[in-house]
């Protein structure tokens, strides 16, 4: 695995902190410091009510705790410092008694309020706050949070209420499975979803020992805080599963001391996280919470073909006689942590992700590298760990060609399951191209239906003829052995997708169909036949039920859209974007569009006119100005198209969104 040094925006001055901190005002009000005075920091003097009882405790030469709120770890190099959460600041007064003048940051383990509290004070003083990446909108965003936290009709049971009142400004983030390095020491950040779900752990060596400061992942041996904390869904057990799946990672770590946020710490690791996740497995068993994501096992379906189905997607690792590994998707560990992430994810930040299966394939199986990954199609639950098999293993990413544009500009469309991480291509196939990996020939059709953005790929592995078929469809799971596959108008479907699909996999004439869900299986003529006629059906019944007789209109939502629909912009900016138009009639269509910008905001085309050729795209290209004193209370609005077609009035049937960025 290689390390990486987490971002260099750690460097920013307290100035430039306030100047950009759009999120950070309340900070700044709290310092006593006026948005528009910011350059004379007042020193804050929040009122605090309590202290904790005891003083400073010395576990070995550099490294201190203090029981405050929860527990503050002080990692001491030299006169100078990093505290590992911080409770309620009181830490500070105490500090001079063992020689530290100079607290250069704060990490965080988590976001619960009894970890930092006191972060206004320490923002006062020119420390800088570094929180877990996916967790940083409940530091900096907190008062949004807030906002839009749904209290009735409760359903997402979750304690994020554990959140702060008032935003605190953020200096960096703790990056998943990167290094933070300070002085003399290299601390990896392990994510940890369990207690909260962008929890990490810091590991690495203080005074000659490997220590693991663990948050509130583990209280005490065999203990936990709370079990609340480990419940987010309904009458679920999915933090538990969680929880486990932590605490065996964070146990393959060998540290030799746990470094918990309540609790002492304590020497017996092995044996206290096994007695955690011993306990933790009966209550999950006992209380019905089916599949255990630390159970996930790959399996062979040849000798070269590996396949791993208890994964959110499945997914397939070919893997070279010279130990070099293709895989088509690696999505997440198990279908819990995709979901519990997905529904944590805030709106700017992508899912979160913990690595999984590739020790396996390794240790088992004589994986020496992830040379070459290629998604089946372009949904996160297929690719939501590319990214980090890019960074961290230098995996490069093939796809077909249509796909390229998505992985690369995932703000440039409005489609479902879209990762919220760019994701760079190095190589694209065109439909029906045939090229060879290793020992191994592919050939890669357009295979729409599920998403326009889907491949089918043939290869011939150990004599079988195998199908890389996504979510085309899906074995059905019951005995009648009917195959399923699904329909959702927010993918971009035509009415003839499916059917385009099922008639290039029946063409190639497979032996081993591989899907995107469950497990590979034989192919069967009959059973495709079965569903080919099916989809023929649901066309007709598309023809059948929408009013307009070029039916496309009325099953693509995104024939006539703004790209990109997220842009990205900064305020006394113009940026550039377009309106895309696909004709399904059969004569050229004539689209006039006006602008419909937020008050203030220009737009260097108010109306455009174009006309598409039949059946084909056409694209209409505008700028908007965004006014250099933009509302910083207004960081995302929407904009909107009036459309008129051939002389019919149609409204305000496109939309788009702008993020105003403010330097975050
Ligand atoms: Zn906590
Ligand atoms: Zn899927
Ligand atoms: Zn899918």
């Amino acid at each position: 695995m290689k390390k990486r040094k987490i971002s260099s925006k750690l460097g920013v001055t307290r100035r430039d902190f306030f100047r950009n901190a759009g999120a950070g005002l309340m900070a700044a009000e709290l310092a006593g410091v006026s948005p528009g005075n910011a350059q004379k920091p007042a020193i804050l003097s929040p009122t605090v009510y309590f202290t904790p009882e005891g003083g400073l405790t010395q576990i070995s030469p550099n490294l201190y705790v203090l029981r405050d709120t929860c527990n503050v770890y002080v990692l001491k190099d030299g006169d100078r410092a990093v505290l590992i959460d911080f409770g309620s600041g009181h830490v500070l007064n105490l500090l001079g008694q063992i020689g530290v003048s100079k607290v250069e940051a704060i990490l965080h383990t988590h976001h619960h309020r009894d970890q930092c509290q006191g972060d206004a004070r320490a923002v006062s003083e020119g420390i800088h706050i570094i929180v877990p990446q996916h967790e940083r909108y409940l530091f900096d965003d907190v008062e949004n949070f807030w906002r839009n936290r749904g209290i009735f009709e409760m359903y997402y049971v979750k304690n994020d209420f554990f959140s702060l009142t008032h935003n605190v400004p953020v200096a960096g983030v703790l990056r998943d499975y990167d290094t933070y390095r300070w002085g003399p020491y290299e601390l990896l950040i392990h994510p940890s979803p369990g207690h909260t779900l962008g929890s990490v752990c810091l590991i690495g060596s203080v005074d000659g020992k490997k220590v693991a400061f663990t948050g509130d992942l583990i209280h005490s041996p065999g203990k936990v805080v709370n079990l609340y904390e480990l419940q987010y869904q309904y009458g679920s057990a999915d933090g538990v599963d969680c929880a486990i799946f932590s605490l065996a990672r964070i146990r393959e770590q060998g540290a030799g001391l746990i470094c918990p946020s309540h609790g002492e710490p304590f020497t017996q690791v092995d044996a206290g996280i096994s007695g955690l996740i011993d306990k933790l497995k009966g209550w999950y068993t006992a209380y019905g919470g089916g599949f255990l994501t630390v159970e996930s096992k790959p399996f062979a379906v040849s000798p070269h073909l590996i396949a791993s189905v208890d994964t959110t997607s499945s997914f397939y690792a070919l893997i070279s006689d010279s130990g070099k590994a293709l895989f088509v998707d690696y999505g997440s560990a198990s279908w819990n942590i995709f979901s519990v992430y997905k529904n944590a994810a805030s709106v700017h930040d992508r899912m979160g992700f913990v690595e999984h299966t590739v020790p396996q394939l390794k240790s088992q199986f004589g994986m020496k590298s992830i040379d070459v990954i290629m998604p089946s199609h372009m949904h996160d639950d297929h690719l939501n760990g590319f990214p980090h098999l890019v960074r961290h293993y230098g995996a490069k990413v093939w796809c077909y060609e249509n796909m390229v544009d998505v992985l690369q500009n995932p703000r440039g469309y409005n489609l479902g399951c879209i990762l919220g991480e760019p994701i760079k291509v190095d190589q694209a196939f065109q439909n029906g191209e045939i090229f060879k990996w290793e020992e191994f020939e592919f050939q890669v059709f357009h295979s729409p239906g599920h998403t326009e953005y889907q491949m089918a790929m043939f290869a011939t592995i150990d004599g079988a003829r195998v199908a890389f078929t996504g979510d085309a469809f899906f074995p059905s799971g019951s005995s009648d052995s009917l195959l399923r596959h699904n329909l959702i108008f927010r993918n971009w479907v035509e009415n003839d997708s499916h059917v385009k699909s099922i008639k290039t996999i029946l063409e190639h004439e497979p032996n081993i169909v591989a899907p995107g869900h469950g497990k590979p299986f034989l192919s069967d003529k009959a059973d495709l036949e079965n569903l080919k006629q099916r989809l023929e059906g649901q066309q007709k019944y598309f023809f059948d039920a929408i009013a307009d007789p070029d039916c496309n209109f009325g099953l693509n939502p995104s024939w006539v859209r703004i790209y990109p629909y997220q842009l990205q912009a900064k305020p006394g900016t113009t940026a550039k974007l377009e309106l895309r138009v696909r004709n399904y009639r059969s004569h050229p269509m004539r689209l006039e569009a006006a602008i419909i910008l937020p008050s203030g905001w220009k737009a260097t085309r108010e109306v455009l006119e174009l006309t598409i050729p039949t059946g084909k795209d056409a694209t209409a290209p505008f700028s908007v100005s965004i006014p250099a004193d933009w509302d910083r209370a207004k960081p995302r609005v929407a904009l909107a198209v009036d459309v008129r077609v051939d002389g019919k009035y149609l409204g305000q049937i496109v939309e788009g969104v702008v993020d105003v960025e403010f330097g975050r």
